[in-house]
């Protein structure tokens, strides 16, 4: 069977049946934003991986080396962050061209430290190694979370609201506005875009927050809003129906949208790497969490709910209900 058309999805599961040879400490193996490993004491061990290659994942022409640091570490907070753990060490493995010069490779770990410092992330080791050409870039990451209190993605239940932690769409805004750079926009919409693309914040104190709440299943939006609900109705057996008026996009991607003369909902819907939180949670516990975020600083936003079945749907503006399609960035379609 050929690779291209599997999708990486059906790719990983064609690959990882069958995974788990000494069954004693895994809660759960593949299909959740981390591993979850039961070791002795009152914490569950969180464990997770994610690579960035250079002309895949980013290009030196939108990002610095220092972002690119930066972000590595970031999309791994981000999956840890979705369980409602906390991160602790990490391994950082490289494959570096002969074209870059140790200064180059020192800014990159300039990003790699100040993500750890901000996020009190150890690099306790790692691998580095030679690539004919392109810079690739692999963190595994370890967190924490209290025995018994990971948000896994499969806890939605019908009749839960479906909540997100921030606006979305800035990060495929920013990427657009990379790859088209003569796009006219008030300076500081294309500031905001960019750096959202190029070093984007992962919300590891609000997944703790949230976990603590109570919430029934969550996870880090790293391919798509829309894709990200398919995971959680996939693995929690249930459907949803989220109103597109009720998705937050800042004023700033709307404007660059406007420029674009793109649908800023498809950005909010189908982009990646905003790194914001969604979730779902009982609507008995909707005024609990709204009142405790908000007293953290933490906004959170109520998109939809969670229904028996039918899908993932979206009401538009007017009160049409559509099927929303996984969509998002495929690396094997
Ligand atoms: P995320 O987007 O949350 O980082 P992915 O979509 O990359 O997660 O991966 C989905 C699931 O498949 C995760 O549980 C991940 O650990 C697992 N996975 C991905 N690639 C492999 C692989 N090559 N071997 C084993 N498990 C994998
Ligand atoms: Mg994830």
């Amino acid at each position: 069977m050929k690779l291209s058309g599997l999708g990486e999805f059906g790719l990983i599961e064609f690959l990882t049946g069958d995974l788990i040879f000494n069954p004693g400490q895994v809660i759960k193996g593949v299909g959740d934003d981390t591993a979850v490993l039961e070791v002795d004491g009152g914490k569950w061990l969180l464990f997770t991986t994610d690579m960035m290659v250079e002309g895949v994942h980013f290009e030196l022409d939108y990002s610095n080396l220092r972002q690119v640091g930066w972000k590595a570490l970031a999309v791994n907070l981000s999956d840890i962050a979705a369980m409602g753990g906390s991160p602790i060490h990490a391994l950082v493995s490289l494959a570096v061209s002969l074209r870059f010069d140790t200064f180059e490779l020192a800014e990159l770990y300039d990003g790699l430290k100040e993500a750890a410092r901000a996020y009190k992330v150890n690099i306790v080791g790692g691998d580095t190694v030679k690539n004919p050409d392109r810079l690739v870039i692999n963190v595994a990451l370890l967190g924490e979370v209290e025995a018994g209190k990971a948000v896994f993605r499969s806890g939605a239940r019908p009749g839960d609201q479906v909540y997100v932690t921030g606006p979305l769409g800035a990060s495929e805004a920013g990427l657009y506005l990379f790859k088209n750079p003569a796009t006219a926009c008030p300076p500081k919409a294309s500031e905001y875009c960019r750096r959202a693309h190029a070093a984007p914040v992962p919300r590891v104190d609000a997944g703790m927050l949230l976990a603590r709440c109570g919430v029934t299943s969550m996870d880090d939006i790293s391919d798509g809003l829309a894709s990200e609900l398919h995971e959680i109705c996939g693995a929690s057996g249930v459907g949803c129906l989220i109103r597109q008026e009720d998705i937050p996009v800042d004023a700033r991607v709307r404007a660059v949208a406007g420029s674009a003369g793109v649908d800023p909902f498809q950005w909010a819907l189908y982009g990646g790497e905003d790194l914001e939180l969604v979730f779902t949670a009982g609507p008995q516990d909707g005024e609990k969490i709204k009142s405790e975020a908000a007293g953290a600083g933490i906004e959170v936003y109520t998109i939809g709910e969670i229904t028996d079945s039918d899908g993932v749907r979206l009401m538009l503006p007017g009160g049409k209900i559509k099927i929303l399609p996984r969509g998002g960035y495929d690396h094997f379609l």
